[in-house]
């Protein structure tokens, strides 16, 4: 079998699995399937040659392949140990049940209808992308349920590198840990992940985003809480003395930016973000989300947010308007930039695989914002998965391809850099 049809299998293989995570759960991982790939995992990880693949008690998979540099190499002892992160749970508000894969070979560039609700269809006029995939194999799902190539073309990609260095003894890299995750799509993939145990030295997720990307920026990311506390008096004769926390809240509210929501920005701007109210008349409580790629944005925003709460408080005297900030987690690039040589490595290797790289930024949170925090640095390299969370997730194969030969070619770079 040629190496792409064994990458196609495997990653068919993972996607017929469910492994929906859950928000609800209070549990970890959020849902017990998710250990029916994670298991397959370890044993696939053992058959590649990583003998220590074992499961934890949170599910968490993770194993090692030892360093083949022979001695005298000049790198030996002085190549970082490198990590690569997926996470097996898909998205928790579509169904990942009954995945039934499509390979569309040879690709024709037209819309693609997909046979399990010829009303889903992935239309080349929506996805500017697909014209670059014309002559490529595209995989789809067939149109009932999600694909989950997000992130289990990430899991597939990790596993067929690490298979190649097996099958190929000659390629030199140093010590790689592997690591696969559960419930990342509902924010807690890194809850009960230990940094000190996976021991590596710098990481990389594989994970979600178009073919070449490297995202090493993620929003800065604080909670605020309001508290309005008005005055209750019984409504037929509350003249002159009610003071309603619940229309100061809704006047709060209302007072705010409407063009600096999640609605009205994108790229680089930030946004304040009601996302919950509840209350009575003598207390209304609301939650935000206040969101900006730099700490300065996020004090910005949030001065917003205290000086239209100032002008409230004003304007219904009695009542009282607190807000209370939060810190959430922070921009990974302020942690990547005492080691910048992180993503200008990961940079060099995707070049080398023939595309031209490209920086982004998430507007969001990653497990590997996270996980640079805890102390490991964790930038992303793309899987090549496009449209995911839907029906109309596709990926192509030959990107899948790239992203496998962009692991490799980290590892290459990695100990040539090293020699230095
Ligand atoms: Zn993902």
């Amino acid at each position: 079998m040629s190496d792409r049809e064994s990458l196609l299998n495997r990653f068919a293989r993972y996607v017929s699995i469910d492994t929906q995570s859950s928000e609800s759960s209070q549990t970890y991982p959020s849902t017990e399937k998710q250990k029916d790939l994670l298991r397959v995992l370890v044993s696939d990880l053992a058959e590649a040659g990583l003998g220590d693949a074992a499961m934890d008690e949170w599910g968490y998979v993770m194993a090692t392949l030892p360093s083949n540099l022979p001695p005298g190499h000049p790198s030996l002892g002085k190549v970082p140990t490198i990590g690569f992160l997926a996470h097996v749970d898909t998205y928790h508000e579509m169904s990942g049940k009954d995945v039934k894969p499509q390979v569309h070979r040879d690709y024709d560039g037209g819309d693609i209808v997909l046979p399990g609700d010829p009303s889903v269809v992935i239309r080349a006029a929506e996805e500017p992308e697909l014209a670059a995939c014309k002559g490529m194999t595209i995989i789809t799902a067939n149109g009932t349920t999600l694909l989950g190539a997000d992130d289990k073309a990430g899991v597939a990609e990790i596993l067929e590198a690490l298979w190649r260095l097996k099958e190929d003894p000659s390629r030199l890299h140093g010590t790689i840990r592997v690591a696969f995750t559960p419930d990342e799509e509902v924010g807690r993939g890194t809850e009960h992940f230990d940094v000190k145990k996976f021991a590596a030295d710098f990481a990389y997720t594989v994970d979600g985003s178009g073919v070449g990307e490297l995202e090493d920026e993620t929003f800065c990311a604080d909670s605020a809480h309001v508290t309005v506390t008005g005055a209750d008096v019984h409504p037929g004769y509350a003249k002159g003395k009610m003071v309603n926390a619940v229309r100061v809240l809704a006047d709060l509210i209302m007072a705010l930016p409407p063009d600096r929501t999640p609605e009205t920005t994108e790229a680089r701007q930030g946004y304040l973000h009601p996302i919950n109210v509840g209350g009575n008349v003598s207390e209304a409580k609301a939650h935000l989300l206040v969101r900006d790629f730099t700490e300065e944005g996020l004090r910005e925003l949030e001065s917003v947010l205290q000086d239209a709460a100032d002008r409230t408080g004003r304007k219904y005297p009695g009542s009282k308007v607190a807000v209370e900030i939060k810190e959430s987690y922070r921009n990974m690039r302020y942690v990547i930039n005492a080691h910048p040589e992180v993503v200008d490595y990961a940079e060099e290797a995707i070049r080398r695989t023939g595309l031209t790289p490209k920086r982004t930024s998430v507007r969001g949170g990653t497990d590997g914002s996270r996980l640079s925090y805890m102390g490991l640095l964790t930038p992303n390299l793309f899987d090549g998965s496009m449209n995911f969370h839907g029906k109309k997730e596709w990926i192509p194969l030959e990107w899948m391809e790239k992203a496998v030969e962009t692991i490799l070619s980290v590892l290459d770079v990695w100990v040539q850099k090293s020699a230095r």
